[in-house]
């Protein structure tokens, strides 16, 4: 029985925002400002925390952070507007829409009318495009953070069968083609898959994005795997937990990250990060 290294997400996001808080004093000194526009529609609780915390990274990395409130019922053609005269402004460098969006307005839409080369959450069909085709460009926060902890666990990925559990547009999906594009055999289940349980046995890497607390037990985890949990949720008792049973998965994987901790800190740090790219990119500048 192994004790797992814990992947410390926490102290990872922090030197990705030093660095890119080094790179972003540096262009400020040849006179370059980034910013990052971020658009909150409505006033659900869980949006605020996560806008007030891109907000705080902002600060911390130097870049210019501005929030859009905008009331729950505003129509799609104002937001539309909005995001136009954003894409038109040559001093906005990032724009991002926090989801999820009030549903009279439809994502895809909304997520369509963002500059590609503004798009520093990587959703725009052109940037998955960019991504799933191998050629550079932004690659959504929350995958570029669990390949970089994965990289942190010291895996070698090539040839290593990985499985994903998640199919999402955000997490499951770009996770499983970045881990393809860093030569892993991998496996996509989602809530139609027979035996999860045993395609995760099967697994050297698992990584999970579901959304059902502590859903993959510890005894699915194969010996010296290495398991990065996405998942963000409320356990009967209110806590936050992951999608993975850390406690008993721990006992048998290599490293593992935990929840909080884990990959929720990468996603911001990843922001931070894309944002300084997508300036860099669209004013010409190569990165260092
Ligand atoms: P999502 O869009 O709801 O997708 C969930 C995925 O899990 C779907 O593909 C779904 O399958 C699959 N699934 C659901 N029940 C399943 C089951 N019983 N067995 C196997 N697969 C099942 O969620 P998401 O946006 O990808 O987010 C996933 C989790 O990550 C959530 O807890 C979310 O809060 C968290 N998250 C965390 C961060 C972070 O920064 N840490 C960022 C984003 C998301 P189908 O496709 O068949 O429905």
């Amino acid at each position: 029985m192994s004790d797992a290294r814990v992947l410390d997400g926490k102290a990872v996001a922090a030197r990705v925002r030093a660095e890119v808080g080094e790179q972003v004093a540096r262009l400020a000194a040849r006179g370059v400002r980034i910013s990052l526009h971020v658009v909150l529609v409505g006033d659900d609780p869980a949006s605020a925390i996560y806008v007030r915390n891109k907000g705080r990274a902002c600060e911390e990395v130097g870049i210019r952070g501005v929030t859009h409130p905008l009331p729950a019922e505003t129509p799609e053609a104002d937001l539309l507007a909005l995001l136009d005269r954003l894409n038109r402004d040559p001093e906005v460098d990032g724009i991002l829409v926090q989801l999820p969006l009030p549903p009279h307005l439809r994502a895809d839409r909304v997520i369509e009318a963002v500059d590609p080369a503004r798009d520093v959450d990587g959703f725009h069909p052109a940037n998955l495009g960019r991504l799933l085709s191998g050629r550079p460009g932004v690659v959504p926060c929350t995958p570029a953070g669990v390949l970089r902890l994965l990289d942190e666990s010291g895996v070698d990925l090539k040839g290593r069968r990985a499985v994903v559990v998640g199919r999402s547009l955000i997490v499951g999906k770009p996770t499983a083609i970045l881990l393809l594009a860093r030569h892993a055999t991998v496996t996509v289940c989602h809530s139609r898959t027979l035996d999860l349980a045993e395609r995760v046995r099967e697994a050297e890497v698992v990584v999970a994005a579901i959304g059902k607390a502590r859903m993959i037990r510890g005894d699915w985890v194969r010996e010296g795997a290495v398991v990065v949990d996405v998942g963000m949720n409320r356990d009967e008792a209110g806590r936050l937990c992951g999608d993975v049973d850390f406690e008993a998965a721990r006992t048998r994987a290599s490293a593992i990250t935990p929840v909080p901790g884990g990959v929720g800190p990468m996603t911001i740090a990843f922001l931070m990060r894309n944002t300084l790219q997508a300036a860099c990119a669209r004013r010409g500048i190569a990165l260092d």
